[in-house]
């Protein structure tokens, strides 16, 4: 028997609402609702099973103060890994709410590949909890515009629903069409990181009316999957070429290498500097 979980408790907090105004309509009303990971039949909508649940890892503390990668050991609060202090970023903190990986991958692709659309219902929430520091400085979300690599031909913008749900649970405003693609870029599925932000790097431009929107705000941009942080860079860098004061990343999921604490927290602490050993 399949018990349904969509949240943790006590993660959620008052944010706990579901988010209104996407129906499914009748469908929902008919059709038993079904695991987002598996589709086994689950007793509340949006929801993953009982054994679907315990393979979702999510990302918290210690984590690193810039890039959000998780550590395995404790860490001074402002730690930072060993890639963040190599590596200067356009952006000021990223923030995930669960790893992309075996127990995550298969229901973000439906979602992507618009299978599962409902599951932003629960992503969202996820994503408010784990981004409530970068969403309480917020001006603005902005979605990555629809994502260039199309691997699926997808029709809608999965960036852009996520950003709206929070947007929505968090009571911040949102800009769903502000950054666009300013360019074609072919199939990226088969190129290294190198040649991503290379390809990437003209991609994006801020709609033209809507600079004074971006004008001194602090941004927040959402994203589905942070991996190499290419795609997030480079509309970090038009977001702040178009004045933005400042711009911070919330993605649902990211990428999760073996990351280095570095920094002066770290060393105090008595661990070793490990700069630029392991990128994040
Ligand atoms: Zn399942
Ligand atoms: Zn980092």
């Amino acid at each position: 028997m399949a018990i349904s979980l969509s949240f943790p408790s006590g993660m959620l907090g008052a944010a706990g609402g579901v988010v209104r105004g996407l129906g499914t309509g009748l469908l929902d009303a008919v059709l038993p609702p079904r695991c987002l990971a598996c589709g086994e039949i689950v007793e509340v909508a949006h929801a993953l099973c009982a054994s679907c649940w315990p393979k979702v890892r999510f990302l918290t503390e210690p984590l690193c103060a810039t890039c959000g990668v998780p550590f395995e050991i404790e860490a001074a609060e402002g730690s930072v890994c060993a890639a963040c202090a190599a590596t200067s970023r356009p952006w000021a903190r990223a923030r995930a709410a669960i790893a992309y990986d075996d127990g995550s991958r298969g229901f973000i692709l439906a979602f992507k590949n618009a299978d599962r659309i409902d599951a932003v219902r629960t992503f969202a929430p996820w994503m408010v909890a784990a981004g409530r520091t970068v969403l309480a400085e917020a001006d603005i979300l902005v979605p990555v515009p629809l994502h260039w690599t199309r691997l699926f031909a997808r029709k809608y913008n999965q960036a852009a629903l996520l950003a709206q749900a929070a947007g929505r649970l968090a009571g911040r405003p949102v800009s769903v069409d502000l950054l666009r693609r300013a360019k074609r870029t072919r199939k990226l599925g088969t190129s290294g990181p190198r040649e991503r932000a290379a390809m990437v790097r003209a991609a994006f431009a801020v709609a033209g009316r809507q600079g004074r929107e971006v004008d001194g705000r602090r941004v927040l941009l959402i994203d589905d999957v942070f991996t190499t942080g290419s795609t997030t860079n480079a509309c970090a860098r038009t977001l702040l070429k178009a004045g933005a004061a400042a711009v911070d990343v919330l993605t649902l999921a990211r990428v999760v290498r073996p990351s280095v604490i570095a920094g002066p927290s770290a060393r105090a602490a008595g661990s070793p500097a490990t700069l630029g050993s392991s990128p994040a």
